[in-house]
């Protein structure tokens, strides 16, 4: 098998070579590879539209074992290709590409693996490439839901259980990678294996945070809780950051008390100029829910924070909500009178940057470069970078949402491939900005990548020990710094699970060794 399909890619490089238009699917029988142009086309670009890599073809996978028998020919050739599991595409710099080798296209096929809800344990047993927004309209059909949860749904389970997997919940449910229970994988060297915590351990740990470079997840088997019905969702602002990252790290310090003592999510967001209503992330802040930014403004140089939080409730429950909600909120510094508090259903709330995709696609400004920059700031350095950073660096533009919220590092796994800072407490500090080509000079991607530059260069300089979230570096040595103490572990899986090097190379962090390999990454 593994001959044959290698003699297929070969036939598939002259194909594209030459520009031949044989069918290849003639050649194929049941396994589904694609030379279309038009998928060769897309899975060439990601959500960050700043990098091109053509793979060589797509491989459209029905099962686990299409994956193992795939990786299987590449392992076992000595002429072999690169393979990168693609999820929805939305890395930010070529994450999931692999020049001349197959993409594997996880999403997109639908009940390709019918998800499994399990109610007595509950759990819910899903296809890598399943969209979140999907396991959630399946579970809820259970009155079940995930615990932990991103911003955003259209991503894929696999590829954000390669990451962390991160939004307000984390603070109180850890990341995403700290809610699953058992993981199906194939490695680098083509073996399926079944992993947790107590089988196979190391490679459940790997794979959790590990950017695609273990193996790739063909199953997750995922934590549930009863579904909320609906969510309380407030948001207050302050002029003053340290009252803010006060409120927010009393409001994480929370997370082990009874749920009627805590709030279910919080997040935060940097606005530092007028912006707020421009704010993709802000439509919350309706006309009829006027901010007059300038007379909330204080002596900070314009900047304002915007704490946000939400209160999961069950309609069984809204006689008590507004009590637990004014408790909560008693013991907060915000500037009096910039409280504003909307009611809406649980699935409406975690799928709300859906709605903002909308209408930014329907403005044609949804797919344009996204110079995006994740950070985890330690707590301790906090309001260095907030004078460094959004009161310096930035000036008064932010051409997008500014993220900021603190999470408890005892809620992530130290075993897993992440890595976060050395300290209890840390931020997600994420400039989610959109480069436009009219003609403004700030708004430009030039521009903006290169006030990436100057932040990382800025927390180099006044050795603020960032790491990079959903990391991304050009040398083996840029990686060797990013995992520091972590490395020779990361090291020593990879030279375990993926020897040759052929898993997810848009990442550039090994380079295959394929004894006569000649493509470039
Ligand atoms: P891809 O970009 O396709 O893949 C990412 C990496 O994972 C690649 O290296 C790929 O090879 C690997 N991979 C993909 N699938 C698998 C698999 N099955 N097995 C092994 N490896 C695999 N992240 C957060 O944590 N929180 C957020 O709130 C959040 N919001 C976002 C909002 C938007 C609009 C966007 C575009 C991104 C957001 N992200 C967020 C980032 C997101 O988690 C990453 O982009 C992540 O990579 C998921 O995207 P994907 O499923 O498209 O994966």
């Amino acid at each position: 098998m593994a001959t044959k399909i290698i003699l297929i890619l070969v036939v598939c490089r002259i194909i594209v070579t030459f520009g031949l238009t044989l069918n290849p699917s003639e050649l194929l029988g049941d396994l589904r590879i694609s030379l279309n142009p038009t998928e060769l086309e897309s899975a060439s670009h990601d959500f960050g539209g700043q990098n091109r890599a053509e793979p060589m073809a797509i491989f459209h996978p029905k099962s686990a074992d299409d994956i193992t028998r795939l990786i299987q020919a590449a392992y076992e050739s000595a002429h072999g290709f690169t393979i990168s599991a693609r999820g929805h595409g939305h890395s930010i710099n070529g994450q999931a590409h692999t020049k001349n080798g197959v993409v594997i296209q996880m999403s997109g096929s639908k009940q390709l693996v019918e998800p499994r809800v399990d109610e007595t344990l509950r759990y819910v047993d899903v296809w890598g490439g399943e969209l979140w927004i999907d396991v959630l309209n399946y579970t809820l059909r259970y009155g079940l839901a995930p615990k932990s949860w991103t911003d955003y749904l259209y991503l894929s389970v696999g590829g954000t259980l390669s990451n962390a997997g991160i939004s307000g919940q984390a603070f109180n449910h850890g990341p995403q990678i700290s809610n699953v229970y058992e993981l199906d994988v194939i490695t680098g060297k083509g073996e399926l294996r079944t992993c947790s915590e107590k089988q196979d351990s190391e490679l459940f740990h790997a794979v959790l945070g590990g950017l695609g470079q273990f193996g790739i997840i063909s199953r997750a088997r995922i934590a549930l809780e009863t579904a909320p019905q609906r969510v309380r969702w407030i948001r207050v602002l302050y002029s003053n950051f340290s009252s803010f990252t006060h409120d927010q790290e009393y409001l994480i310090s929370l997370h082990s008390q009874p749920s009627a003592l805590k709030f279910d999510y919080v997040e935060g967001f940097v606005i530092v100029d007028e912006g707020l209503i421009n704010n993709w992330r802000s439509s919350f802040f309706s006309p009829s829910n006027p901010v007059k930014i300038s007379s909330v403004v204080g002596a900070n140089g314009g900047v304002l924070y915007c704490l946000e939080i939400t209160k999961n409730y069950h309609q069984s429950d809204a006689h008590t909500i507004d009590q637990e909600v004014e408790e909560l909120l008693k013991e907060l510094n915000y500037i009096t009178a910039t409280e504003f508090t909307t009611d809406l259903p649980y699935v409406d709330f975690l799928d709300r940057v859906h709605k903002a995709e909308l209408k930014l696609r329907s403005k044609g400004l949804w797919e344009v470069p996204h110079p995006w920059l994740n950070l985890f700031v330690p707590k301790s350095r906090i309001d260095d970078f907030d004078k460094g950073v959004f009161r310096g660096i930035l000036g008064n533009k932010t051409s997008g949402p500014i993220l900021i919220y603190p999470m408890n590092k005892n809620k992530w796994d130290e075993r897993s491939s992440v890595v976060t800072p050395d300290e209890e407490v840390f931020y997600l500090v994420a400039l989610l900005r959109s480069a436009l080509d009219n003609g403004e000079e700030t708004q430009s991607l030039e521009y903006l990548s290169d006030q990436n530059r100057q932040i990382l260069r800025f927390c180099d300089d006044a050795e603020i020990n960032i790491k990079q979230y959903l990391p991304h570096y050009n040398t083996q040595n840029q990686w060797m710094d990013h995992f520091g103490d972590k490395w020779p572990m990361i090291y020593q899986r990879k030279m375990e699970f993926d020897p040759k090097h052929i898993l997810a190379t848009g990442q550039l962090m090994f380079q295959p060794n394929f004894r006569t390999y000649t493509g470039s990454m």
